[in-house]
């Protein structure tokens, strides 16, 4: 090879290796929609969105917090877990994310399916986990990823974030929310009978409601 061939070849791959830089730079820009500290995946439907902001903005609480949502291939609807290695960096620093899933092949709920209220309470849920893990110190947080190891811990989680729907006044649409994935969504049984082992039944849930009115 000659010293000019060999000398257009190093440019070339020079000039390439800046276009694929810049590109990866502007997916960057692209790929979050930024909401005060929130952040949302841009394929994150904006009626998803419109329906997320329900719940978000009557939690002024969270609205500190470091909330990214972001599309990925998980074995649920969605799931809110704290960013582990922010947990290493103090409270002030912690950041979470809430998880869509992104895999047409799954065989539970998918979010295109749920009808507006019942997505307003998916939401309002995945959110009371971050108030939870908000609330506790990082240990705390580590023994509710401990819980989720057995069947037995995640639905004591599962159920306490639920009464946190609830008691945030969000109750109606988890109701609309723990129908639909039992009695209307293609869900397989396999599906539908493990989550009803797991979340609070809607029955369950209006009982709950009844109750916390009979309370005030
Ligand atoms: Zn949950």
């Amino acid at each position: 090879m000659k010293l000019k061939d060999l000398f257009g070849l190093v440019t070339g791959v020079l000039i390439s290796s800046v276009i694929t830089a810049q590109d990866s730079v502007n997916q960057k820009i692209k790929r979050y929609n930024k909401i005060g500290n929130l952040k949302v995946d841009t394929s994150f439907n904006s009626a998803y969105l419109e329906d997320f902001m329900v719940p978000y903005q009557e939690f002024a609480d969270l609205h500190n917090c470091k909330i990214k949502v972001r599309n990925k291939n998980i074995k649920t609807t969605m799931a809110a877990r704290p960013h582990f290695f922010s947990l290493l960096l103090g409270k002030k620093n912690r950041r979470y994310v809430i998880l869509v899933n992104k895999k047409e092949s799954f065989k539970g709920v998918h979010l295109k399916d749920v009808p507006s209220e019942a997505r307003i309470g998916l939401f309002a849920h995945e959110l009371m986990h971050i108030r939870d893990y908000e609330s506790r110190k990082v240990t705390g947080v580590m023994e509710r990823g401990l819980q989720y190891l057995s069947q037995k811990g995640k639905r004591q989680v599962e159920h306490y974030t639920d009464s946190l729907t609830i008691a945030a006044g969000f109750g109606q649409y988890l109701y609309h929310w723990a129908n639909y994935v039992l009695h209307d969504s293609d869900a397989s049984d396999d599906y539908k009978h493990y989550k009803s082992q797991i979340y609070m039944t809607p029955v369950r849930i209006l009982t709950q409601i009844e109750e916390s009115l009979l309370e005030q």
